[in-house]
């Protein structure tokens, strides 16, 4: 059967050996490991995974016709859920700490690794996320402040996982060859984060910030505020600044005076 890949899918086929080993090695799985695969597509990752041995291994892949593919390859020593990532509810997988990979559709990257950032760990848990990018969001992923690509991603995805950058991945590693390098980033959640009553409070705070990223804070803090200036006191902050020159502990600090002041 010949696969003609989607665009609309972010369909960019791993076809290097040696990316996808290194993809699946980067993982450290053994026997005892649960993994979910996410957009498996045509299963060379797949393949690779299986070696290891793992306890189970989920697919999630949202392109029907894939799924034929998929269940005569790897007949029962996978299951396959023909979903769409973003709609599915993973707490009912399973209880077990999952190992995730994801040669990740391009366009809806930076909105699957954000949906495993909101998952406490009561509801659903994993021990390691390993992800492929466009080099771009990965550089906005890793971004500390003071410099151009930190922003809402950066700052959302640090406040609870500890993030590894594995390499850069040329685009002759795909079918088809994307327009721009790729990397490779591994995820490991933090033991100690600061807890907020709702994650999407710290989403909403740096979406107001980044907003208007080269204006002052002055006036996010306005928008977010009904006395700013209590706030600026509070944290010492310096109102002439720019989103992009504030830490990210201080934003997780504006997000717990937020969410005290909602709550009043
Ligand atoms: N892992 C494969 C394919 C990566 S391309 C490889 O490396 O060769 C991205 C894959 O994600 C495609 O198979 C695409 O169909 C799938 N995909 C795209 N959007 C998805 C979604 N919302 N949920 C699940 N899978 C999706």
């Amino acid at each position: 059967m010949k696969i003609i890949p989607k665009k609309s899918l972010g369909q960019n086929f791993l076809v290097d050996d040696n990316v996808v080993k290194k993809i699946c090695n980067s993982g450290c799985i053994n026997e005892e490991d649960y993994i979910l695969e996410i957009g498996p597509g045509t299963g060379k990752l797949t393949e690779f995974l299986i070696l290891k041995k793992p306890q189970k291994l989920y697919l999630i892949e949202k392109d029907s016709g894939l799924i034929g593919l998929l269940n005569k390859k790897f007949k029962n020593k996978v299951e396959v859920i023909n979903e769409d990532i973003l709609k599915f509810e993973l707490k009912v997988l399973t209880n077990n700490n999952l190992v995730v990979f994801g040669n990740l559709p391009y366009n809806i990257s930076s909105q699957i690794l954000t949906k495993f950032i909101h998952y406490n760990k009561e509801e659903f848990q994993y021990k390691k996320l390993v992800f492929m990018f466009q080099k771009e969001v990965a550089d906005r992923i890793l971004a500390d402040y003071n410099t151009k690509n930190y922003g809402r991603l950066s700052i959302f995805s640090s406040w609870k996982l500890n993030i590894e950058k594995i390499m850069d991945i040329d685009p002759s590693s795909f079918f088809p060859k994307p327009k721009v390098l790729s990397t490779l980033l591994v995820f490991e959640p933090k033991k100690q984060f600061v807890k907020f009553k709702n994650s999407r409070n710290l989403e909403y705070i740096t979406n107001i910030f980044f907003n208007q990223k080269r204006k002052m804070i002055k006036k996010p803090l306005n928008i977010l505020f009904k006395d700013p200036n209590k706030v600026v006191k509070e944290l010492n902050l310096n109102i002439n600044l720019r989103p992009q020159n504030l830490t990210k502990d201080t934003f997780y600090k504006i997000c717990l005076i937020y969410e005290k002041l909602i709550q009043q």
